[in-house]
């Protein structure tokens, strides 16, 4: 079969569900390399690896959700639980903006608490204030709360963020999108179904909004239900073509409810698997990113050579991945001597892949 799949990829072709399974059960990790680095030069011919500036902020963890593996988010009641302020959000804008931050990533818990107001003041004070951050707020299950409680249609939320200046968000959400794992990992199942989550992104893209789409692995899902999650993918991005990049991570188990049923949590072997049969079932997508901040700086690096053309973002502030118990920081120098150290020209990037400086 890896015959076929070698024709395929040379000759651009697409290959099946059961092609990619074979990729990720059978093939030998090191004959999967040459093959993403062959569409990953077709979509991209430049040697060039591009980062992004950014920061991963959060407004609330309050959040009625409890999802078994997250262990970001706390009850309202909890000491420790806080929603910010439009005001305190946007100091802390200000100071990201001054360690040169060009995105904030935003997320917060899913809160009943608070309005359609609030979201959109964010967004239009951040455009007010500061011009030279993109916003890229808000993950699906966000946007299904905020039409949950202001009861609009999740096309006239996005409707509304986009008018105040909005144009991505962020693919956070998804896990593995098979209702046969999202059954078992989230307690909002059935509401957080697989169309849920594609429906957001289907509508964003139809208003204009570009989005990225992720995966976290590594819990409680098989190969085929990896296969089914790309395959979802690849056909929205055939339908509206509104997807910029795909960002593939695994699962961190602690202080969640559902480590505990974790047999084994996945390695830097089965992270590079994972990049590479993206980036060969994701013929679609033009950009992968090589995450150093869930899997480590070396394995991030090494999956430059595996299907990876952009290096994600410097990510100054993160706290969901903190709560649980994975903490790892960098700065734009350490970055930028990663990506060469691997043979490729760093750039520094937006939100859409439009390059800002070449180092
Ligand atoms: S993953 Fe998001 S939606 Fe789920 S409990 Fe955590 S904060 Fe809430």
């Amino acid at each position: 079969m890896l015959d076929t799949i070698r024709r395929k990829t040379e000759a651009g072709e697409r290959i099946t569900g059961e092609e990619g399974l074979f990729l990720l059960r059978d093939a030998s990790v090191l004959d999967l390399a040459p093959l993403a680095q062959q569409v990953r030069y077709r979509h991209n011919p430049d040697p060039v690896v591009t980062f992004v500036v950014d920061t991963n902020l959060n407004y609330t963890n309050v959040c009625d959700a409890y999802c078994t593996f997250c262990a970001f988010y706390r009850t309202e009641k909890a000491p420790d639980a806080y929603t910010h302020s439009i005001d305190t959000m946007m100091e802390m804008f200000g100071e990201a903006v001054s360690k040169g931050v060009t995105r904030v990533l935003l997320q917060g818990g899913l809160t009943p608490n608070l309005p359609l107001e609030y979201y959109v003041d964010l967004v239009r004070e951040t455009r007010r204030q500061y011009p030279e951050i993109d916003p890229h707020f808000f993950s699906a299950p966000e946007i299904m709360k905020i039409s949950q409680v202001s009861g609009l249609q999740v096309r006239e939320v996005l409707a509304e963020l986009q008018k105040a200046g909005l144009e991505t968000i962020p693919g956070g959400g998804s896990e593995v999108l098979s209702n046969r794992v999202k059954h078992k990992i989230s307690r909002l199942f059935p509401k957080g179904k697989v169309d849920d989550w594609t429906t957001v992104h289907r509508e964003a893209h139809l208003l204009g909004y570009r989005t990225t789409a992720t995966m976290m692995y590594g819990h409680l899902e098989e190969d085929e239900d990896v296969i089914e999650h790309l395959e979802h993918l690849r056909a929205l991005q055939d339908e509206t073509g509104g997807f910029i990049a795909f960002i593939p991570w695994s699962y961190k188990a602690d202080n969640t409810a559902l480590g505990r049923r974790v047999q084994k949590l996945a390695g830097p072997n089965r992270y590079l698997r994972m990049m590479a049969v993206s980036r060969l079932y994701l013929d679609n997508f033009l950009h992968v990113q090589a995450s150093w901040f869930s899997e480590g700086k070396k394995t991030g690096q090494v999956a430059l050579h595996f299907g990876g053309d952009d290096f994600g973002g410097t990510l100054f502030d993160e706290n969901v991945m903190q709560e649980a118990g994975f903490y790892n920081r960098t700065t734009v120098e350490e970055v930028t001597n990663i990506i060469r150290d691997a043979g490729f020209t760093p750039a520094q990037r937006s939100t859409l892949y439009e390059i800002l400086e070449r180092y």
